[in-house]
């Protein structure tokens, strides 16, 4: 497989040519075809890390937000703050060609008010840890009732980290027909629970 047969849009191609991706791997091959052939919904996706996750979901995301469209339309939510970093570093990467396009990522420990402003200006897709999500939107400066997809990434991992509570209340915000893209390195029983709770038949995908 190539990635020029996922359906991929040109833009998206050339970006991960300059990457030096040739193949794609098998997540990316599995999650990539399955979405942009609107064969899934909502999606679990059990991969360990360093499996090419972030384009696996990063890909088809972008080539799903409307640029023209002001709203967030996607979230990722992630565990850490370095994970934060890289995978809206990806996105960038990915969505070079597509300049239109804003990912903004947003995490603890670093000053809120250069986060708002850079939410203020355009933010198509949020890229955030769980905690800081949380404080933006009761501040009102994020809102998710426009968004379209919600991103779990190393589910497990943030459950490991007390993020339970947090993740239940950042989904209950988001309107009901988003599409909810779950990864995690195991099907542990907080995963399973979150998708009972929030996914409608999700599709699942292992690596
Ligand atoms: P990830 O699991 O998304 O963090 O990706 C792990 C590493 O593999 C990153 O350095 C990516 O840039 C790289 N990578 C991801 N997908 C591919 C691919 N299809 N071909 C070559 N390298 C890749």
């Amino acid at each position: 497989m190539v990635f020029k047969n996922l359906g991929l849009q040109e833009e998206i191609l050339r970006a991960i040519e300059d990457l030096g991706f040739e193949t794609p791997t098998p997540i990316q091959e599995q999650a990539i075809t399955q979405i942009l052939a609107g064969n899934a919904d909502d999606i679990v996706g059990l991969a360990q890390t360093g499996t090419g996750k972030t384009a696996a979901f990063g890909l088809p995301l972008l080539q799903m937000i409307n640029p023209a469209d002001r709203a967030t339309q996607g979230i990722v939510i992630c565990p850490t703050r370095e994970l934060c970093l890289q995978i809206s570093n990806g996105l960038q990467d990915f969505s070079k060609y597509l300049p239109k396009i804003n990912v903004v990522p947003v995490y603890g420990g670093a000053s809120i008010e250069k986060q708002i402003k850079d939410i203020r200006r355009g933010a198509h897709i949020i890229v955030a840890t769980p905690g800081r999500l949380i404080d933006l939107i009761k501040k009102n400066v994020v809102k998710l009732d426009t968004i379209k997809y919600a991103v779990l990434d190393e589910a497990d991992e943030m459950f490991n980290m007390g993020f339970h509570d947090d993740i239940d209340e950042i989904l209950s915000y988001a309107p009901e027909e988003r599409k909810i893209w779950l990864f995690s390195a195991t099907m542990s029983k907080e995963v399973e629970k979150i998708a009972k709770k929030y996914m409608n038949e999700p599709l699942e995908i292992s690596v």
